[in-house]
C-alpha cells in the first residue's frame, strides 16, 4: 500500500518535472488556476519571512498584518483559485502588495527596500493581463496599474519623511541589511520570473500559430478524404516543376478513373465507396516515387505527374491497377469485392502545354473505357 502510494507520488513528481520542462521550452502554458496558486503560495511564504522579521523587531502591527496575510494567501491559493475566482485574487494581490509596501516602509525604514515590490508589479501586471482573466486582462489594465505604481512610489517617498515613527528600528541595523538584501533579491527574482514567463508564453503562442498555419495550408492543399493533393495544389506544383524543367527532362501524366464506381456506390453505399477511394489513394501514395506528384483530380479520378518517359510511368500505372485488382474491400454484409480502374498515359516533353498533355491522357483513358476498361492505355 505504502509502496503504491510512493510510486504514485513518484509519478506525480515526474509529471511535475515534465510539465516544468515543457513550460521552460515554451511548449506548454501554465493553467490559470495553477498559476494563481503558485503566486499565492509564493506570496504567503515571503510574508512568513516578513512576519518573523517584524516579530523580532517588535513591529507589532506588521507582525499581525503578515499573519493575517499569510492565512489569506493560503486561502486564496488553495480555495479561491480552485473555484476560479482569479479576478478577485488578482485585485487582492495587487492591493495587498501596494498596501504592504507602503505600510512596511513607513513603519520601518525606506532602506529596507519594501517599495521594490511595487516595481515588480509592472511585469506581473503585463504578464497576468496577457491572457484575459474575467473582465480584466486587457493591456490597458497593466498600463493603468503601472502608472498607479509610479504614483504610489512617489507618494510614499514624499510622505515617508513626514510620518512620525511609531516604531524605532534603528537598533536592528544588521537585520535591516539582511531584509534589504532579501527584498532586493526577491523583487528582482519576481521581475525576471514574470518577464521570462511572458516571453515563454509568447513563444508557445507563436508555435501554436505556426502549427495552425501549417494545418490550414495542409487543409487548403489536400483532399480531406484521401489526404492526397487536390487539383489546384497539384496544378500549381506541376506548373512550378514545368517552369524549372530542363530540356532533356521527360515527365508523364497518368489519368486514372475507377471503373463502374457508380455501381459500387449504388450496391454497397456511399461510405463503402469512400473506403475504396481511400484504398486507391493509399496504393497510389505507396507506388509513386520521390519527386512525383499525385492528386485526387475530382470524384473517382486521380492524376499522376511522374518523372520518366511514357513506358516507364506506364508500368507504375500498371502496378497501381494490379494492386487495386487484388485488393479485397469489405461490404457491410461481411462479403468482399474488388474494383478496377482504367488509365490513360501521355508524355510531357519540354515546351509542351500542360492542358494538351492532360487532354491526351484523358483521350486514352476514354479509349480504355470504351474498349473494355480495366487497363492502362499509353498509345492510341
Ligand atoms: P466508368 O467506369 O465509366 O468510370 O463509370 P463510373 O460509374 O465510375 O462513372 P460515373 O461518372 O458514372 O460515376 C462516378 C461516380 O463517382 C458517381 C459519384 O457519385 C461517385 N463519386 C464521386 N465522388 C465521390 C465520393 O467522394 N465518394 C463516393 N463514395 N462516391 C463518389
Ligand atoms: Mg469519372
Ligand atoms: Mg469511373
Amino acid at each position: 500500500m505504502k509502496e503504491a502510494e510512493e510510486l504514485a507520488k513518484g509519478r506525480k513528481t515526474k509529471r511535475l518535472f515534465h510539465a516544468v520542462r515543457q513550460v521552460l521550452e515554451g511548449k506548454r502554458l501554465i493553467e490559470d488556476a495553477a498559476k494563481y496558486k503558485i503566486i499565492c503560495v509564493g506570496a504567503a511564504l515571503i510574508h512568513v519571512v516578513f512576519a518573523i522579521c517584524m516579530y523580532i523587531m517588535h513591529v507589532d502591527i506588521m507582525f499581525y498584518y503578515n499573519l493575517v496575510i499569510v492565512a489569506s494567501y493560503f486561502f486564496m491559493g488553495f480555495s479561491m483559485s480552485a473555484k476560479g475566482k482569479l479576478t478577485t485574487i488578482l485585485f487582492l494581490l495587487f492591493i495587498e502588495i501596494e498596501l504592504h509596501s507602503a505600510l512596511a516602509t513607513c513603519l520601518t525604514d525606506m532602506d529596507f527596500g519594501f517599495m521594490l515590490y511595487t516595481v515588480s508589479l509592472v511585469p506581473m501586471a503585463f504578464y497576468l493581463s496577457n491572457r484575459p482573466v474575467g473582465k480584466i486582462g486587457h493591456t490597458k489594465f497593466a498600463v493603468y496599474l503601472s502608472f498607479f505604481v509610479i504614483v504610489t512610489y512617489l507618494a510614499v517617498t514624499a510622505i515617508y519623511p513626514r510620518v512620525d515613527k511609531i516604531y524605532d528600528v534603528s537598533g536592528y541595523n544588521s537585520m535591516g541589511v539582511g531584509i534589504r538584501y532579501f527584498n532586493v533579491f526577491i523583487a528582482f527574482l519576481l521581475q525576471i520570473s514574470f518577464s521570462l514567463l511572458f516571453a515563454l508564453e509568447k513563444e508557445y503562442m507563436s508555435g501554436l500559430l505556426t502549427n495552425e498555419n501549417v494545418k490550414l495550408s495542409e487543409d487548403a492543399s489536400h483532399d480531406p478524404l484521401t489526404r492526397l493533393w487536390n487539383r489546384r495544389s497539384l496544378t500549381n506544383a506541376v506548373n512550378e516543376a514545368i517552369n524549372t524543367m530542363e530540356r532533356i527532362q521527360v515527365f508523364s501524366i497518368v489519368m486514372m478513373d475507377i471503373d463502374d464506381f457508380k455501381h459500387v456506390n449504388d450496391t454497397f453505399g456511399h461510405d463503402v465507396g469512400d473506403v475504396v477511394l481511400v484504398g486507391l489513394a493509399d496504393i497510389i501514395r505507396d507506388e509513386v516515387r520521390a519527386g512525383d506528384y499525385s492528386c485526387r483530380w475530382g470524384g473517382e479520378e486521380f492524376l499522376l505527374f511522374a518523372n520518366g518517359p511514357r513506358n516507364e510511368v506506364q508500368s507504375v500505372a500498371e502496378r497501381i491497377l494490379e494492386r487495386l485488382r487484388n485488393t479485397q474491400f469489405e461490404d457491410k454484409k461481411g462479403g468482399t469485392f474488388s474494383v478496377t480502374l482504367t488509365a490513360g498515359v501521355a508524355e510531357f516533353r519540354y515546351g509542351a502545354q500542360l492542358r494538351n498533355v492532360i487532354d491526351a491522357a484523358d483521350k486514352r483513358l476514354y479509349y480504355g473505357k470504351t474498349h473494355g476498361k480495366n487497363q492502362v492505355v499509353s498509345a492510341s
